[in-house]
C-alpha cells in the first residue's frame, strides 16, 4: 500500500463508482436509461496521470478548461482511447490549438468565435462538435449567448465548414435553483431542436447538481471535484 499511485487510483476509483451509482440513480428516477448520459470527466489542474488513472478505469470523455494547461496534457495523452472534451472560455487567438485536440467545444457563444474555430478546423482538417454555451442567468461574464440569440448562432455554427452543431450547454446560475436553470435549459434545447434535430446534446450537471440536471433531461455531465477530489484555489 505504499506504492503511492494504487492510492490514487483507489482514490479515482472509489471517486468513480459513487458518481456512477448517482447517475445511475438519476436516470433510474427519471425512467431513463443510463447510456442516455455520457460522463465527462473534469481534470482541470489535476495531472495526466490522472488522466491515464481514469482511462483504465473505463472513462471515454475528458474535460479541460484552459488550453495552457489542457494542449500538453492531450498531448501527453496521446494514444489513450478518449474523446477531449474543452468546456471553459476561448479567446479566438487560442482556437486553433484547442482544435488540435478537442473533438467537443462546450463553449461557442458568439459568432466570431464561431468563426474562429471553423477556419482552425477547416485548416486542420478536422470535424469539431459545438455546443451553444447558454447563459441562464443574464450574467455574461461566465460566458454564453442568451437564450434569445442561440438560434442565430445555431445556424451559423450550422453553416461553418469543420462544425458540427451539437446541442447546447449551460453551467446552472450560482446560488439559484438548478432545477429551475435545467428546465429552462431543457426547453431552450427542444426550440432547437425543432430546426436543427440533429442536436441532441444537452451538456448540464456538474459534482454538485447532476443529479437535478439528468431529471431535466441532461444527456452529458461534466463531473470533477467527486471524481478526483477538490482542487486547489487556482493562481494564474
Ligand atoms: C470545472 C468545471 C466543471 C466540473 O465542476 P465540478 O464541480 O468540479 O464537478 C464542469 N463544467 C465546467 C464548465 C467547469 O469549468
Amino acid at each position: 500500500m505504499n506504492n503511492p499511485d494504487t492510492t490514487r487510483r483507489d482514490e479515482i476509483a472509489a471517486g468513480l463508482t459513487e458518481v456512477e451509482r448517482r447517475i445511475a440513480a438519476a436516470c433510474a428516477a427519471a425512467g431513463r436509461a443510463r447510456q442516455e448520459v455520457t460522463l465527462v470527466a473534469v481534470t482541470k489542474t489535476y495531472p495526466a496521470s490522472d488522466v491515464r488513472l481514469l482511462s483504465a478505469l473505463g472513462v471515454a470523455h475528458v474535460g479541460e478548461n484552459r488550453d495552457q494547461e489542457a494542449a500538453p496534457k492531450a498531448r501527453e495523452c496521446a494514444g489513450l482511447p478518449l474523446t477531449w472534451h474543452f468546456v471553459g472560455q476561448i479567446q479566438t487567438n487560442k482556437a486553433r490549438s484547442v482544435v488540435s485536440y478537442a473533438d467537443v467545444v462546450h463553449s461557442v457563444d458568439r459568432p466570431r468565435l464561431a468563426e474562429a474555430l471553423s477556419r482552425a478546423a477547416a485548416g486542420a482538417g478536422r470535424r469539431v462538435t459545438c455546443l451553444l454555451q447558454v447563459a441562464l442567468d443574464d450574467d455574461p461574464g461566465r460566458g454564453g449567448v442568451v437564450p434569445s440569440g442561440v438560434a442565430a448562432l445555431a445556424e451559423a455554427v450550422a453553416a461553418s465548414e469543420g462544425l458540427v452543431l451539437g446541442g447546447v450547454m449551460a453551467v446552472a446560475p450560482l446560488g439559484g435553483d438548478p432545477g429551475r436553470a435545467f428546465a429552462r435549459l431543457a426547453e431552450i434545447s427542444a426550440d432547437l431542436r425543432t430546426d436543427h434535430p440533429e442536436a441532441t446534446v444537452i451538456s448540464a450537471g456538474m459534482s454538485g447538481d447532476l443529479d437535478h440536471a439528468i431529471a431535466h433531461g441532461s444527456t452529458l455531465v461534466r463531473v470533477g471535484t467527486a471524481l478526483l477530489g477538490r482542487r486547489k484555489p487556482f493562481v494564474r
